[in-house]
This record gives structure tokens, sequence and C-alpha cells, in this order.
């Protein structure tokens, strides 16, 4: 008789979100824990698998779409949609499975929809609550919800202090408390995170304990926690790879490239899935990474291609639409990765030992950007001039920093000490380790 421990996974559906989740799942089910991950049928239409071997074994359930209602930016209308289909469709869903021969224990869903944490209290389940940001981050909007953060209104000058945090000025934290914009929707859905927060069974950090430690420290003061980062497949298996993904890669020609290359002399670029640049910022890169004169690896989204400049070739480099990253990040010939600093870019950079130009463009990638340059000092941030473009000067200038002067090599050496370190913690007996084969049991228990 079957009697194993059934979860249901609830992702947000962007793909820096579904990653960790997936890499969560997949090493739970390692543990032995039945795995059911939820989504919309439009979603689930747009993800490719993989061919790694454990996300196979992840059962994935759709809820149908329901009518679209909101009005709003694009952001308000994704997310409310996606709230509407799930909170619809989730409770039918969980009947259906805990009347099945793997009785259903628990959800583990995405900080940034807290409200299915009342869905599984309501009909007797477990919640697990996934943050798939910095701790640092998450703590900051945790200090807006608690109204413990006001935010400056000049930038010169002011020093921001929270505890347990090292000292910020006003574009080191999330750009979403400095330039709204038209983003109050997603300022909103980042602050939520924390309306349930106290009442969630468990609280999952995508981080370690070294990499935060002081911040961890301090929110673990207020509710416990369990840091379970960095969620990165391990390479040396054949699951390598996160499993789901909701763009296609290229063929894989640029790893081929990568291999006529010499080691550490390749700049690998990409600003993940999401950022959208202006024409003259694509084109200052363009010069830039021309201008630093290395070979480069360059991903450009199928929907960003038009912007790149007219005719723009480089002997020097490969554009490509999507990539497997990580098996770009761990090849030898890459010595440097541009980055807009999406906290998976980050883990995934600093998890494989390579220095970042760290070009932050808004939500949390200020702050990471901030952590990357100052506290952990494994790369360089670069400053943008009146305008908010990064000039090709500042890009081709910060890539020679790293890849040619006598700071490169001082980065490269903080780059292997996190290296270790990441290893370490989820290495068998490290401490997101334990903390993973922790939450097994105790969802077991359950
Ligand atoms: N990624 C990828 N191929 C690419 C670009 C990105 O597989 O060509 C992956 C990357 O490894 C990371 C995720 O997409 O896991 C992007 O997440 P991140 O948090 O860095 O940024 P976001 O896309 O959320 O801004």
């Amino acid at each position: 008789m079957a009697s194993k421990t059934h979860i249901l996974a609830l992702p947000f559906p962007l793909q820096g979100h579904i990653n960790p989740m997936l890499q969560l799942c997949k090493t739970l089910i390692t543990k032995d824990i039945r795995v059911t991950l939820v989504t919309t049928v439009s979603i689930s239409s747009s993800l490719q698998v993989q061919a790694s071997t454990t996300s196979n074994l992840i059962n994935i359930e759709t809820i149908p779409d329901s009518t679209p209602t909101s009005e709003g930016d694009i952001y308000q209308v994704f997310i409310d949609n996606f709230k509407e289909s799930i909170t619809q469709g989730l409770p039918r869903l969980i009947e259906k499975h805990k009347q099945s021969s793997y009785p259903l224990k628990a959800i583990v869903y995405d900080s940034v929809l807290p409200w299915a944490l009342d869905i599984a209290h309501r009909l007797g389940l477990k919640g697990a609550v996934l943050f798939t940001q910095p701790c640092t981050v998450c703590s900051i909007f945790y200090h807006m919800k608690q109204g413990t953060l006001k935010i400056p209104t000049e930038d010169e000058g002011s020093v921001i202090m929270l505890p347990a945090m090292p000292p910020l000025r006003l574009k080191d934290l999330p750009s979403l408390l400095y330039d709204m914009g038209a983003y109050t929707s997603l300022l909103n859905l980042l602050i939520d995170q924390f309306s349930t927060y106290r009442n969630a069974d468990w609280r999952l950090f995508n981080t370690f304990d070294k990499l935060e430690d002081e911040i961890l420290r301090w929110i673990a003061s207020e509710s416990p926690i369990l840091t379970i980062g960095p969620t990165i497949p391990p390479l040396h298996t054949d699951d390598n790879e996160y499993g789901l993904s909701l763009f296609k890669p290229d063929a894989e020609a640029y790893l081929k490239w990568l291999e006529t290359k010499e080691n550490s002399s390749v700049v690998y670029i990409s600003f993940g899935s999401l950022i959208t640049l202006g024409e003259k910022q694509m084109e200052e890169i363009a010069r830039g990474l021309v201008e630093s004169n290395c070979f480069f690896l360059w991903v450009v989204r199928a929907s960003e291609e038009s912007k790149l400049p007219r005719d723009f070739v480089s002997e020097k480099g490969l554009i490509v639409n999507w990539c497997s990253q990580l098996q770009v990040l761990a090849h030898p010939a890459v010595g440097c990765f541009v980055t807009h600093c999406g906290w998976n870019s980050t883990l995934e950079a600093l998890s494989l030992g390579v220095p970042m130009v760290a070009m932050a463009q808004w939500t949390d990638q200020t702050t990471t950007a901030k952590l990357i340059a100052d506290v952990w000092q494994i790369g360089i941030r670069t400053k943008a001039d009146e305008n908010d473009i990064v000039t090709k000067e500042e890009i081709a200038g910060s890539i020679k920093e790293i890849m040619q002067e006598e700071r490169g090599n001082e980065i490269r050496r903080n780059a292997r000490k996190w290296k270790q370190l990441a290893k370490e913690a989820i290495n068998e007996g490290g401490s997101s380790h334990k903390s993973i084969t922790e939450f097994a049991i105790q969802l077991s228990r359950s």
C-alpha cells in the first residue's frame, strides 16, 4: 500500500520563480516525497520539458484559466488572472488528491502567492512558503510591511540603516521603492509576501547560512526559517538541468563554440527572462562588448532581437536567443558574467565561481548588485549616466577590470571562496542539505 508523502508545489509562473521551486521539488523527490506541480493550462502549454531525469518524476496538474477580468498594467493583469484561476481551481484539485492513494500533506507555494496558505489551511493542509529572492531583499520588504522602513527622499548623503544589514543608500534598495514608475502592482505584490508570513508552517529561503549570515539570524529571530539554497541542479549528474523552461533553447552549437575558446577568455552576457532594454542601451552593450576586445556569448531573447544595432556582427561574438545558462557558466572558457543580477543568475554564478559585472536593472537586482560588489566582492557594479544608460566605456572598462587587471585577481579569489562555501552548504552534512532533509522528515511526519 502506497504511503508516500505527497505535496503540491505552486510556483509563480515566471522562469526565475519556476527554477528554484523545481529544484527544491527534485531534491524532495530524492527523499521519497511525491510532488505534483500546479499551474494553469495556459502556462503549462508554454512549458518545455527538458531532458532532466527527476523533473520527469514531477507530475504536472493544470487548472483551467479563468476569464480575464482585471485591468491595470500588464503585471497587475497577469497577477490577478493567475490568482483568480488558482483560487477557483485549487480547492477541487486538493480534494481530488486528498482522496488518492498518496494523500496530500502540504503545499509549497511561492512567497508572492501568500493567499495560497489560506486555501491550504482551510482544506486541512500545511503550507511552506518559498522565498526566491535574497533574504536581504525580503527583509527590506518585511520592514516595508511592518512600517519600520521610511524611504528617504534625497539620495545623496542619506544612509539607510536597517538591523543586520550593511548601510544602504537609496539606490541600493530594491528599485521599486524609489522608482515606482507604473509598477505599484509589483511593489504591492512584494510587500504582500509578508501578509501571511507568520502563519506559514515552514519558511524556506533560497540562500545559504554563510552568504547572508547576519540577516538570516535576524529574520530567524522573528520566526524560524530554513535556508535551502542555492537550489542549483548538480552539474556532475544526468539531472543537470532545471527541467522546465518557458523558452526554447538554441541548438547547442554555442557549447561547441565555447569548446574552441581558451580558459576564462569569454564574457557571457544575459539579462534573464524578463528585462527589456531600450535600443540605446542595447547599442551601448554591443559597442562595449566589441570595445572590450574579448570573445562574448550574448543571450538576446527573440522578443529583444529587433533592438540590436542594425547589421551588428562581431567576429568575436556569438548571439543566442536562449541557452542552458548553467552549462555556460560552468564552462571553463567563461571568465566573466555581465548580468542583470536576477537572484537565480547571481546564485548560479556565485556557486560556479564566475566573477560578475553587475548591471542591475530594477526590482531586487539593485540590492543584489550592492551585495555582489561590496559585500561578497565577487564583481563590479556598473554606473549609469545621467540618462540612465550604462555607456559602452563603462561596460568595456568593467569587463577589462575583471578579465585583465589586478582587481580581477582579487575578485576571482573571492569568487573561488564563495563557490566553495556554496558547495559546502548543499553537500551532504552542509547547512542547506540539513535543512532540506529536516523539511522532508517533518513533511513525512505531518
Ligand atoms: N536562463 C537560462 N538561459 C538563458 C537565460 C537565463 O536558462 O539564456 C535561466 C537562468 O539560469 C536563471 C533564470 O533563467 O535560472 C533567470 O532567473 P533570474 O532570477 O536570474 O532572472 P529573471 O529572469 O527572473 O529576471
